[in-house]
């Protein structure tokens, strides 16, 4: 339990020269409603200067990125604008990269900006804190499989989920010529594998498996969707979503096998190379594109946090306060954060869910700080798993103690998985901007094809 109160610096601007600033890193799952909550209460009532900074202009919720990545969700849609959500609520946007911190001067260094010619834009900065939030997400962990961090694709951000589009895409148009060209020969298959059969690598297969029908119908008249694209998804562990109930694998196994997903479980792979992925066991799987989805670490960028410490994973190590114990005045949450897992020793799992309460959290903390009111720890409230399979379903665990869980898929699960999106849109924006958000998007679905077609 922390109890410090904040102390400000002459180094604010001249307008908040007397109040603190706190500096937000990262405007994703995580730092957007932190920066979005502080901004509502601290910086309305002039308590705290509140200050985001983000690589990006804009804000992409990252589990819709397997949405984007198939093509099912237009991202010009979902997509905020750091510069406008700032205005509306009150805090101020600073766009880069966060480079290195100086704690003693209290100095996070921000990465010059280049526009998409590579023309400069803005020069590195420096910014003065009172207070640092690290909620840098994570990256890619390849875990040094050879091959891999230059032959499979991440899925990170945006730019790699229209990369992977765009790949897929060409992939489908040369398979689709071919057949077109010789239709007395079968044409060969394109074969797209997703390495990692955690909710993500899930979500990815089925999702690209329902990209594959619209886009024969609209598109690629030649291919036959089953026989001309096939979706693998390969997992080490010996069944597909290892960290869920036994049921919940066994269930959504069985929904991807109806979906003509093919799915190999307890397989190591030892390589990746340009066109084909090698086991352990000696097998070699044709591959046209490979998907990396079976790990996460903390940002490299972190190691450039004056010395705080990191675990094996990378990320920045927290007490429950979410402070490093290094130095109070450096918080981090969400995916770059170890923060110790209560009733376990391990730490919380990198997830939206987790990020979100963590936010909720700061948000209410940071205030007590402010009024000097004492601080409680962070204390995580698992309020279930659930894993999307598109149209066709999702299934939904939840804990109800004593190593009993309650399972639910269909309709309902569904729901609540479109419900878990709508409610980071409401931390965001309110009740009414996110009906009419929820009615655009809507009207949006039902006006265009349900695939983006180029
Ligand atoms: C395809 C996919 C599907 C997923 N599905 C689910 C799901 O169904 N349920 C679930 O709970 N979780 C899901 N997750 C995990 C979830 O997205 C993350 O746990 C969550 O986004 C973490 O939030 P965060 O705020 O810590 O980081 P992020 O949301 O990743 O945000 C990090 C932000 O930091 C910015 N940034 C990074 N480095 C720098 C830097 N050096 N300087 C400035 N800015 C920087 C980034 O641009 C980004 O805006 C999914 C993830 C993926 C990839």
């Amino acid at each position: 339990m922390d109890t410090t109160s904040f102390t400000p610096t002459a180094e604010c601007s001249p307008r908040t020269a007397r109040i603190p600033r706190i500096v937000i890193v990262g405007g994703g799952a995580g730092g957007m409603q932190l920066a979005t909550r502080l901004a509502g209460t601290a910086g309305r009532r002039a308590l705290a200067e509140i200050v985001l900074v983000d690589r990006y202009p804009t804000h992409f919720w990252k589990p819709l990125l397997h949405e984007a990545a198939s093509g099912h969700c237009d991202p010009a849609t979902h997509t905020i604008e750091y510069a406008a959500q700032a205005r509306h609520h009150g805090f101020r946007f600073v766009q880069g990269e966060l480079l290195r911190v100086d704690r003693t001067a209290h100095l996070a260094t921000i990465g010059a900006v280049f526009d998409a010619d590579g023309e400069h834009i803005l020069p590195e900065r420096q910014l003065h804190y009172d207070e640092l939030v690290l909620a840098l997400g994570s990256v890619t962990n390849f875990f040094n499989v050879p091959g891999a961090a230059e032959h499979a694709l991440p899925l990170e951000n945006l730019e790699q989920a229209e990369h992977f589009r765009r790949r897929f895409l060409a992939a489908c148009t040369k398979a689709n010529h071919l057949a077109q060209e010789q239709p007395a020969r079968a044409a060969p298959p394109i074969c797209i594998n997703v390495i990692g059969a955690g909710a993500t690598g899930v979500e990815l297969a089925a999702a690209l498996r329902h990209a594959v029908g619209p886009l024969t119908a609209y598109r690629f008249k030649s291919l036959i969707a089953d026989r001309h694209v096939c979706i693998r998804l390969i997992e080490g562990a010996p069944r597909i979503l290892p960290t869920l109930d036994e049921r919940v694998s066994a269930r959504t196994h069985a929904q991807l096998r109806d979906l003509n997903v093919e799915v190999l479980t307890g397989i190591r792979v030892s390589e990746v190379t340009r066109d084909a992925i090698l086991t352990a066991a000696g097998q070699r799987l044709a591959s046209d594109i490979t998907i990396w989805a079976a790990g996460v670490a903390g940002p490299a960028m972190l190691a450039q946090i004056g010395d705080v410490a990191l675990n094996a994973s990378n990320q920045v190590i927290v007490n429950d306060t979410l402070q490093t114990p290094d130095d109070p005045h450096v918080f981090a949450f969400g995916d770059c954060a170890a923060c110790p897992s209560q009733g376990s020793r391990g730490y919380l799992p990198p997830r939206a869910q987790v990020a979100y309460q963590q936010a909720r959290y700061l948000g209410q903390a940071f205030m007590q700080r402010l009024s000097g009111k004492r601080v409680r720890g962070f204390a995580f409230h698992d309020a279930g798993t659930v894993v999307s399979l598109g149209k066709t379903g999702a299934v939904f665990q939840t804990e109800l103690g004593r190593s009993r869980s309650l399972i639910i898929d269909g309709l309902a699960a569904i729901g609540l998985y479109e419900f878990i999106y709508r409610k980071h849109l409401l931390g965001l924006h309110g009740t009414k901007r996110t009906l009419l958000q929820s009615l655009s998007h809507w009207l949006q679905s039902h006006n265009r094809p349900s695939i983006r077609l180029h």
